[in-house]
């Protein structure tokens, strides 16, 4: 399955809760790089920039990305993809490996969502920059100020919640990968799910969009 929809959408939080509900990998390219940036990997060196511009990665980057966690035996039973792909090179590469598998895609699931929750969950997201749990101050707040409830580390904003580039990773979204819903709808694998329901009645609209 792949995941789509704008930043802010809600699609990260539905990505995880569809791995738990079919016991499957979500594979969130977003926390792979950012894993890769802090490391100082050679990716993550080459990506850091694109990603406080809130810019796409090169392909090249991505795609290695997504093909090497491919390579891992736990996909077998199924998969998640949440984030990628961003643009139409990405799609064929995804393509071509899953062909290379044997395997094809089962569902892409469309998150939509108005542009003020967009701007109102991205500017209230906290991360936690140690194990990667996410907050929303108002809707899903830590338990104490500000600190990660799982680990117990500081919580940040990330660098690309700043307004500006939040407008602009938008921009990207609706020229980059809007697109493919177009090319995924001809196919006929497109759900819908809405990206504004409350964290309790997500579960059961997953179920209704996969029925
Ligand atoms: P996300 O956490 O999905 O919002 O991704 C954060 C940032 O990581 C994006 O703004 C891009 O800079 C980069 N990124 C994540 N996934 C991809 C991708 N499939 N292609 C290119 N860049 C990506």
């Amino acid at each position: 399955m792949i995941i789509l929809g704008p930043p802010g959408s809600g699609k990260g939080t539905r990505a995880q809760l569809i791995g738990k509900i079919f016991g499957i990998p979500v594979i969130t390219t977003g926390d792979m790089l950012r894993e890769s940036v802090a490391k100082g990997t050679h990716r993550g060196k080459i990506a850091k920039g694109y990603m406080e511009r809130g810019e796409l990665v090169p392909d090249d980057i991505v795609i290695g990305v997504v093909e090497e966690r491919l390579k891992r035996s736990d996909i077998e039973g199924g998969f998640i993809l949440d984030g990628f792909p961003r643009n139409l090179r990405q799609a064929q590469a995804l393509d071509r490996i899953l062909n290379e598998k044997g395997e094809e895609l089962d569902y892409v699931l469309n998150v939509t969502a108005k542009p003020s929750t967009i701007i109102n969950r991205l500017s209230l997201r906290r991360s936690c920059p140690r194990c990667g749990a996410v907050y929303h101050l108002k809707d899903k707040p830590p338990k104490n100020d500000e600190i990660c409830d799982e680990c117990g580390t500081k919580l940040i904003q990330r660098s690309d919640d700043k307004e500006e580039v939040i407008r602009h990773r938008l921009q990207v979204y609706e020229a980059e990968t809007r697109p493919l819903l177009e090319m995924y709808g001809n196919l006929g694998k497109v759900r819908e799910i809405s990206g504004e329901l409350s964290i309790d009645d997500i579960p059961e609209a997953i179920k209704r969009a996969l029925a």
